[in-house]
């Protein structure tokens, strides 16, 4: 009964642990493979969907009280934007609401899923509505997983790159985040390269993962390259400020030899100024790394924050450019803005 007291759902057990678990159904243990095929290769949910497997054989894994289900989750809206982003809720056992989305990539021919590593946040930034609820509980590599098989079920898409840029600092959750991506990696077969970690930069947890060998890509949400703003617009910059958390990414760039991304968003008369523009170049001039700008989505009018201009975004790219002398500096595609497609927004709605 170990595997099935430390499981909420089939989804999560390695290969060994299956097997354990269906032989104390009194199943014949071959049958695990099986089983792992059509979860993770055909995204079934329904244990009467396996059809392989024999009608004595599916009611034994459903009839004794104690069987697991193949997922934990539950969905609690699909949403598809007129972009043909979609926007999943999904419901823990335990009743938390979690977000994940998947946009479409018809130019590049590729599918991409962003997903949540924890319920609220603790790091508060002002600016995000999942900051606002505060931190409730980790998921579990399990529940992390479950998203993009449960995406791919409903939408039919084969997702080829995720990013840990949903609901939470994945960092803080570090040992369900490195084990879910050993999972994507193992049993979904999601390329590392087409991971991306984003974080709001946990230092000890950034060197941490440089040790991990993955070599998947690490994102850093900076978005002010002072102490003073950044202490305003990520907290957690008052315990590891600007200065530790680049050099981190120096040294997460000389052991793993990836480049890693600056994520900065653009809020009006915050962030937003020429002056940062050019304190930001100097500050990335020596780091291997791409930046990329990201236009504010904003809640609603009572939102205090506003979205730079265009022109200013455009203005303060060139500027950057010039600064940092050469970096590669993108300005993001919005997607799914009439759905509530930024983080937390939807979950907020429904908590
Ligand atoms: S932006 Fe990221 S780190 Fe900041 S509160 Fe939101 S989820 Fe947490």
């Amino acid at each position: 009964m170990a595997e099935r007291n430390k499981h909420q759902s089939l989804i999560g057990m390695r290969l060994e642990e299956l097997e354990t678990y269906i032989e104390e159904l009194g199943l014949e243990k071959f049958r695990a493979k099986q089983i792992f095929k059509w979860i993770y290769s055909k995204n079934v949910r329904d244990i009467d969907n396996l059809s392989d497997i024999s009608k004595d054989a599916r009611l034994k894994l459903q009839a004794d009280p104690k069987a697991l289900p193949i997922g934990s989750l539950n969905l609690i809206t699909h949403q598809i934007s007129k972009d043909g982003t979609e926007k999943f809720l999904f419901e823990t056992k335990s009743g938390e609401k979690v977000e994940s989305v998947l946009m479409k990539f018809e130019e590049r021919d590729s599918v991409s899923a962003c997903i949540s590593s924890q319920i609220g946040c603790a790091v508060g930034c002002p600016f995000c509505a999942t900051g606002t609820l505060g931190f409730k509980k980790n998921l579990s590599a399990a529940e992390i997983i479950e998203q993009v098989l449960f995406m791919q079920n409903i939408s039919g898409e084969r997702i080829d790159n995720i990013v840990y840029m949903g609901q939470g600092e994945p960092l803080s959750n570090y040992d369900n985040v490195v084990e879910s991506i050993r999972m994507l990696r193992e049993l979904v077969g999601i390329g590392v390269r087409h991971i991306t970690v984003s974080t709001s930069g946990i230092v000890p947890r950034i060197d941490q993962l440089a040790k991990e060998n993955l070599q998947i890509n690490l994102a850093l949400s900076l978005h002010d390259p002072t102490d003073e703003g950044r202490d305003f617009l990520v907290p957690i910059n008052k315990k590891w400020p600007v200065l530790e958390v680049i050099n981190s990414l120096n040294r997460y760039e000389l052991i793993t030899n990836r480049r890693v991304t600056i994520e900065y968003v653009m809020l009006e008369g915050v962030n937003d100024s020429f002056e940062k523009a050019k304190i930001l170049g100097e500050l990335v001039r020596n780091l291997h790394c791409n930046i990329n700008l990201i236009p504010y989505n904003q809640t609603d009018v009572s939102d205090p924050f506003k979205r730079s201009p265009n022109s200013n975004i455009k203005k303060f790219k060139e500027l950057l450019e010039k600064t940092s002398r050469n970096k590669t500096v993108t300005i993001r595609r919005e997607r799914g803005h009439d759905i509530n497609a930024a983080c937390g927004q939807l979950a907020n709605k429904h908590q």
